[in-house]
């Protein structure tokens, strides 16, 4: 009796709790077992330098989940409940091994030129991890890769904690050898004031700034003021999201080297990538 008015009480918790807490459990609960169940896959974006080359500089390993119901996600669809649960950790780890694994491949099989540098992006709570730079360590050992062939890409929002542990911690990872990115300036969480001393090697300006380039005067001023703030600072600027070549031509007056965006390659599988070589001469 008692077990079945707890049941009962159970159903009735489950109807009146709002549809997207129930999707939200349920998708907890597939994260899970993705991990385990090879679902995750990692699609490749390139890096492009911006002269008349168009080189292949660096390859961004952007994350993607195959649910076995819903089809390929993108990490907006994921990624918040992946951060909340915690299991953005081990995720995570499965994202750097197998990216730092395939760009080993990609550098023995790509010889001509300096290897394709791999930009992996790492949450604020995954910088915050106590066994990162041990485990980022481990990795590039297991793996092979040059420290310097890697570069972890960190948001506004990891670098707007504790000033002094991030800095510390920033600096551990440098001594690695890995090079280091401040993803997103100017979107949403970012600040202007940010980059200031810390110890990185390049700015990526979010694409909804890059988007306004060549239609919003505001958006050229902000981008050109990035540019500049960089070179101040010694470090260099990639623009993302580059979406037409009048966006390209802005950029080049304006100094900027690198970018990426759909105008070169959207995201893609690993056996597609071979083919982004195309991009040299194009
Ligand atoms: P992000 O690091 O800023 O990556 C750039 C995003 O812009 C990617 O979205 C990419 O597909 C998209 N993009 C690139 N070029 C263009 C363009 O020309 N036009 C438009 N409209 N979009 C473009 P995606 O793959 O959905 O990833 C979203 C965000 O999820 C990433 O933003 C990154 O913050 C996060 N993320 C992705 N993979 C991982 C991962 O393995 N770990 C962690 N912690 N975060 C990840
Ligand atoms: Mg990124
Ligand atoms: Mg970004
Ligand atoms: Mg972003």
């Amino acid at each position: 009796r008692a077990k079945e008015t707890g049941k009962a009480h159970h159903r009735v918790f489950e109807e009146n709790m709002g549809a997207e807490a129930r999707d939200r459990l349920k998708l907890a609960g597939d994260l899970r077992r993705a991990i385990d169940g090879d679902e995750f896959r990692i699609y490749y974006q390139p890096l492009v330098v911006l002269d008349g080359e168009r080189r292949v500089a660096g390859m961004e390993a952007l994350l993607r989940w195959e649910h076995p119901d819903r089809g390929l996600l993108v990490p907006s669809q994921f990624l918040p409940v992946a951060e909340e649960t915690g299991l953005i950790l081990p995720i995570g780890m499965w994202v750097l091994e197998e990216a730092c694994e395939q760009a080993n491949a990609w550098r023995k099989e790509w010889p001509e030129g300096p290897p394709p540098m791999l930009c992996v992006n790492l949450s604020a709570k995954q910088m915050q991890a106590p066994d990162l730079v041990e485990d980022v360590s481990r990795i590039l050992a297991r793996t092979g890769l040059p420290p310097e062939c890697l570069d972890l890409e960190i948001t506004g929002d990891a670098l707007a904690g504790d000033g002094g542990a991030l800095a510390s911690r920033l600096r551990e990872l440098k001594a690695l050898g890995v090079k280091l990115t401040v993803d997103d300036l100017g979107g949403q969480d970012a600040s202007l004031s940010l980059p200031r001393r810390l110890p990185v090697d390049f700015l990526k300006i979010d694409r909804s700034v890059i988007d306004g380039l060549g239609r919003n005067p505001e958006d050229a001023a902000v981008t050109s003021a990035f540019i500049d703030l960089a070179d101040a600072f010694g470090v260099t600027v990639i623009a993302e999201g580059i979406e037409n070549a009048e966006q390209i031509s802005r950029l080049r007056e304006m100094g900027c080297k690198l970018g990426q965006g759909y105008h070169f390659s959207p995201p893609v599988p690993v056996p597609e990538v071979p083919w982004l070589r195309a991009l040299r001469g194009a």
